[in-house]
């Protein structure tokens, strides 16, 4: 089997409402996502979509996913969509960095591994079922009273474990905001603070040491020395997620002891394959996880939640699902979806997921096979 023709759209895919990060230094109105199709010799299909967080949030930006893909799709053209290792080899050799690039080719390849093997990705990528997976909420920064207000509406569409974006220069502020949630969580409900790399350390350092909540606190400062400085020094469990960008920095920070889990996002860290890698380690390590995507449609969390599903219980936290923040969904009815808080992956060969070709329209670049 040879990949044939590579396929590639760009859609807009607006949020719902504005989405703050990062004390409020971040705004989002919409993102610009890529989605892929490959063809093979044999008449197999795959899709796969790579989704950057707007540009301010990594080095990633969407154009430069269809630049990249420009560079990279001619060198994959006759590869075996199977072979993932070799063809993740050769996109490394031609275009040394940019995962985030690499994240929709090998997506769409997975997809045509698990149709060619009659399996679904979860079974793929070593899992025993198609395990629900617990969701989380992702709560913009805001007042503690405007938090709070987001958090309950989550609550009522079933989500328990929420995401409350926080940090700014004020700390006062943000230690009325950890303080104001975690008090007023339900027991049956969990939430992890989320920094953004806002705080300089000794801000991190100062504000979680005076609140009384133990709950984890996700990427404080911006660079793995800062985070691994602000661990030590403080009572919460860490996660990292920005500042993890390749395999090297989880060992650094397992080495260092500056964290207790990661987010495992296939776009931050170069597609399935490079996401499957990261999350073997970190369950060999005893670390737990969050598996989802830096964005996109259903069918770049449909693809996440796939590898969520696949991950030992014991090393699953949960997932957050993109979807649910656009005013848009061009995979209708499709993939992984909030029920009652949790998402299961589909059990039909491959991902599961089809893109709408109404909604996503005339593609903007085509690459074949030369004659
Ligand atoms: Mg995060």
């Amino acid at each position: 089997m040879r990949i044939s023709r590579i396929t590639v759209w760009q859609l807009d895919l607006p949020l719902s409402e504005p989405y703050f990060l990062s004390g409020g230094r971040l705004r989002f109105d919409r993102l610009d996502s890529t989605i892929v199709r490959i063809d093979t010799d044999d008449g197999l299909s795959g899709w796969g979509e790579a989704c950057p967080w707007g540009h301010t949030y990594l080095p990633a930006h969407g154009p430069g996913v269809r630049a990249g893909l420009n560079i990279l799709a001619p060198a994959v053209i006759g590869l075996d969509p199977r072979s993932l290792d070799h063809l993740n080899a050769v996109m490394d050799v031609t275009l040394p960095g940019h995962g985030y690039v690499k994240s929709a080719i090998d997506m769409a390849c997975w997809d045509i591994y698990g149709k060619a093997a009659d399996m679904p990705l979860w079974q793929c990528l070593g899992g025993a079922m198609a395990t629900p997976v617990a969701i989380n909420s992702s709560i913009s920064t805001g007042t503690p009273e405007e938090m709070l207000a987001l958090i309950r509406k989550a609550s009522a569409d079933g989500y328990k474990v929420h995401s409350a974006k926080i940090g700014g220069t004020d700390i006062a502020l943000d230690i009325a905001r950890i303080d104001a949630i975690s008090s007023a969580l339900p027991a049956d409900e969990s939430v992890t603070f989320d920094v953004n790399r806002a705080w300089q350390p000794a801000a991190a350092v100062q504000v979680l040491n005076a609140v009384a909540s133990r709950d984890w606190v996700e990427q404080p400062c911006e660079t793995l020395d800062q985070c691994a400085h602000v661990a030590d020094r403080v009572p919460q469990p860490i996660m990292l997620d920005e500042c993890m960008l390749g395999f090297q920095d989880h060992i650094d920070a397992w080495k260092r002891n500056a964290c207790n889990g990661v987010k495992v996002k296939p776009n931050r860290l170069g597609g399935l394959t490079r996401a499957r890698q990261v999350r073997d380690f970190g369950v060999s390590v005893g670390w737990q996880m969050h598996v989802e995507d830096v964005g996109g449609s259903a069918l770049a969390d449909t693809a996440a939640i796939h590898l969520a599903a696949s991950t030992p219980d014991a090393n699953r936290l949960a997932s957050w699902l993109c979807h649910y923040h656009l005013a848009i969904d061009p995979t209708a009815g499709q993939g992984a979806r909030n029920t009652d808080g949790f998402a299961t992956p589909p059990s039909i060969p491959g991902l599961g997921v089809t893109p709408d070709p109404d909604i996503i329209g005339d593609p903007v670049a085509t690459y074949e096979t030369s004659v």
